[in-house]
């Protein structure tokens, strides 16, 4: 593994709380492939607070960011549920830190 981008998110190893594969995830408990799906979600859905790649961006830049993941990966989400049916409050169950099962590294 490329050892550049392995340590700067705290990565450790763990189940992915998304897809249960076992591997190396982040903060959040993703897994490499899930946490890209739900950095392109939060984007889809302007969730800027809470996306890495939009939060220090302007609102030209965010809207621009945004087209391109949905012209390169689509429009429809790829990890979170669509929260149409109920506007309660975020449903990102797994970014409730969890912070007695966080391990150091
Ligand atoms: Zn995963």
């Amino acid at each position: 593994m490329d050892k550049s981008n392995d340590e700067e998110w705290g990565m450790y190893d763990s189940q992915c709380v998304a897809c249960d594969v076992y591997g190396r995830v982040n903060d959040l408990g993703l897994c490499m492939d899930c946490a890209d799906k739900l950095e392109r979600d939060l984007v889809r859905e302007r969730d800027w607070e809470y996306s890495a790649s939009g939060f220090l961006l302007s609102d030209k830049d965010r809207e621009e960011l945004r087209q391109q993941i949905i012209r390169e990966h689509g429009k429809n989400l790829e990890l979170i549920e669509p929260r149409r049916k109920s506007r309660r409050k975020k449903r990102l169950s797994f970014s409730h830190g969890d912070a007695s099962r966080q391990s150091k590294r």
